[in-house]
């Protein structure tokens, strides 16, 4: 284990290090990072996404970007951009739902992506609109943007605080007494910033990464025009627990066990988004959960098209990926991943999405201790 023998080394020159250091170096070091080596996606991966799951749900978000492009005012230059495209897979849909919608709409496509090996899959998919790859939004055009990003906020590296007796001390990674395992600690002093009320022994996650993607790109929107619609699971109200998980091949694994081998996430803390798009002058609509985001913007009249001219087995397909989109048990898709969008104030009406200020959209309890069923 490569990864393991470089942390470790890492630890012993210069002490535990913090759980986003440890995240970013799993999922991003460039060359043992879980995202540079693979593609994680699908049954043969570790874990399957909605596009992943039927062309419906990137067909919908086409339909999205359909209609808020119209309420943008139809921009001719407006960049299209996905953070985290995968394979590409829900681009692809979109867009060919929008060649059908909106037939004069040719944006500049933009994608945001780390990973060579999904970078060579987006190329592969979405070549014939001439992408444009970026390393992290930092690099995005100045001009009108609609921002697109499923399950992509989970997979950026969070710091985590354990209230003591002391205050709140910072989750850290170190070694184990015989150093040949990572184990978890804590800082020995607290963090004189972070004052929150919690009983002792409580977790709270600090989202540094997510915050500064959504600052920027609401800046971004409040400056130039648009919108960027994050789903994702997680949750709406502010909330403490432990959602750090780590999934290798379609199975929950221990964090700390295989660095870089596995797919590690935390919940998205929706309210914390929410409130720094706020911070920057942005409208925020929703969170809804994913399953009334989808029903509003067609789902089912979407599905039964298909039905009409799909044969039995493909027509049960579709009733189970319907099924599978907007599952609202607990663990389930439908309830568990929600969705937001933030943008521009002229948006004052989102299509799929309740007016801002309409409450906090979908509740669910807080923090959700669930997880998405891989
Ligand atoms: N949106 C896709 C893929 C989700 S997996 C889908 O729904 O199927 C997370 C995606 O984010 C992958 O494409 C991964 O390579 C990318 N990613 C993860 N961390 C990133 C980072 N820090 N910067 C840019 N892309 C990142």
């Amino acid at each position: 284990m490569p990864l393991f023998a470089e942390i470790r080394d890492e630890i012993l020159a210069q002490g535990p290090m913090p759980l986003a250091r440890y995240m970013g170096l799993c999922l991003g070091h460039p060359v043992h990072g879980y995202y540079r080596t693979r593609d994680p996606l699908g049954a043969a991966g570790d874990f399957v996404t909605a596009p992943e799951i039927s062309q419906m749900f990137g067909e919908l978000v086409g339909i999205w970007i359909a209609a808020t492009w119209a309420a943008m005012g139809a921009p001719a230059d407006l960049a299209l951009v996905e953070l985290g495209p995968g394979r590409g897979t829900l681009m692809g849909d979109a867009l060919r739902a929008l060649g059908r919608a909106a037939p004069g709409f040719t944006p500049a496509l933009h994608l945001v992506e780390t990973s060579p090996p999904l970078r060579a899959a987006q190329a592969a998919r979405l070549g014939a609109f001439a992408p444009t790859w970026h390393d992290s939004v930092a690099t995005l055009p100045e001009a009108p943007s609609l921002v697109i990003a499923n399950e992509f906020f989970d997979a950026l590296p969070v710091r985590q605080f354990q209230r003591t007796g002391r205050g709140w001390c910072e989750r850290l990674v170190g070694l184990s007494p015989d150093g040949t395992r990572l184990a978890f600690g804590l800082a020995a002093e607290p963090d004189p910033q972070i004052t929150a009320p919690a009983p002792v022994g409580v977790l709270m996650s600090v989202p540094g990464a997510a915050l500064d993607t959504i600052r920027t790109l609401a800046r971004r929107c409040v400056a130039r025009g648009g919108a960027v619609l994050a789903i994702d699971y997680g949750h709406v109200r502010p909330g403490f627990g432990d959602t750090l998980q780590a999934l290798a091949g379609h199975l929950f694994v221990d964090p700390l066990a295989a660095p870089g081998e596995a797919d590690l996430t935390t919940h998205v803390d929706f309210a914390a988004l929410a409130r720094a798009a706020a911070a920057e002058g942005a409208l925020v609509h929703g969170p809804v959960d994913q399953r009334e985001f989808l029903f509003a913007l067609g789902l089912r009249e979407r599905a039964e098209r298909l039905s009409a001219r799909a044969n039995p087995a493909q027509a049960e397909a579709i009733a189970a990926a319907v099924a599978r989109l907007t599952d609202p048990a607990r663990r389930g898709m439908g309830s568990l991943f929600k969705v937001m969008a933030t943008g521009d104030r002229a948006l004052t009406r989102l299509a799929g999405l309740p007016p801002p200020g309409s409450g906090d959209g979908s509740a669910g309890p807080s923090p959700s201790p669930a997880r998405p069923s891989p």
